[in-house]
């Protein structure tokens, strides 16, 4: 299995690709509120993208059926949990979350992250379930130091989040990043702490924990994209790019303006 270890050249790159992912994010989350659809924050989306040189690396982007995806920004609200198709018939609610994933191309290097965004006035405990499914993204990120392994990262996010009951999607898992949105090695929200490969300076990842508030279970929706919970109940995701360095990780992606928009809301 071959992981391509950047230089700084590169991870410069990266950081740009990332942190107009992060913009871009931060621009959606002004025009979240009840009454807009998820096909107008696309719009706004690759607009806002593409008027930053980048391209949105979603659109067209196949999945296993060969099928294109028709948007720029995956838009999953509730009980999906990743992969949402941007419509006009989905409007936001008072009391909805929606996760938005975003990815940009610019200049060859691509950038990869996601938020869960409250609409209006949330519930307590889902709030709950956005605030412990960020909170296992960071742990995981302490754990993505040179020297430690795939399988440190995996036990960090999946013993915080079923520490609280909720249920840690098998299924689908974080990536190696680069010059393609998804490279090797695949990175596992659970796992066991010194299993899996070692990770080495310069590896540049995205750690992407998707969380269930129940049941693990997940169907895959009649349109081919959008992954559902079974048991109805709402999920969050929260995802970082980050470059593996000795020490300490830099994250490369950022949420810093969403949160002063945001305030203290958890
Ligand atoms: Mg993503
Ligand atoms: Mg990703």
């Amino acid at each position: 299995m071959e992981v391509f270890l950047k230089t700084e050249d590169e991870i410069n790159l990266m950081r740009r690709a990332n942190q107009l992912v992060g913009a871009t994010l931060a621009e959606l989350g002004k025009h979240i509120k009840p009454g807009i659809s998820t096909l107008q924050l696309d719009t706004i989306a690759e607009e806002f993208i593409r008027d930053h040189g980048a391209i949105p690396t979603f659109k067209g982007f196949p999945n296993p059926f060969g099928e294109p995806f028709p948007g720029s920004i995956c838009t999953s609200v509730n009980n999906i949990v990743v992969h949402g198709v941007p419509d006009e018939k989905t409007i936001l609610k008072d009391g909805d979350i929606i996760s938005i994933d975003c990815g940009t191309l610019l200049d060859g290097y691509n950038g990869d992250s996601c938020y869960t965004f409250c609409v209006g006035e949330v519930a307590p405990e889902v709030k709950h379930l956005l605030k412990t499914t960020k909170e296992s993204l960071y742990l995981g990120i302490e754990q993505a130091v040179a020297g430690k392994h795939l399988g440190d990262i995996g036990a960090a996010v999946q013993e915080h989040c079923e520490n609280e009951g909720y249920g840690v999607i098998r299924e689908l898992a974080g990536h190696g990043i680069g010059k393609e949105m998804h490279e090797k090695p695949q990175v596992p929200n659970y796992g066991h702490r010194g299993n899996g490969m070692s990770l080495k300076a310069g590896m540049c990842i995205a750690i992407e924990p998707m969380i269930t508030m129940g049941d693990r279970q997940i169907w895959l929706l009649p349109d081919k994209w959008g992954i559902i919970t079974r048991d109805g109940k709402p999920a969050a995701h929260f995802e970082h790019t980050i470059a593996i360095r000795e020490g300490k990780a830099e994250i490369l992606s950022t949420f810093e303006e969403i949160e002063k928009l945001e305030g203290d809301i958890y």
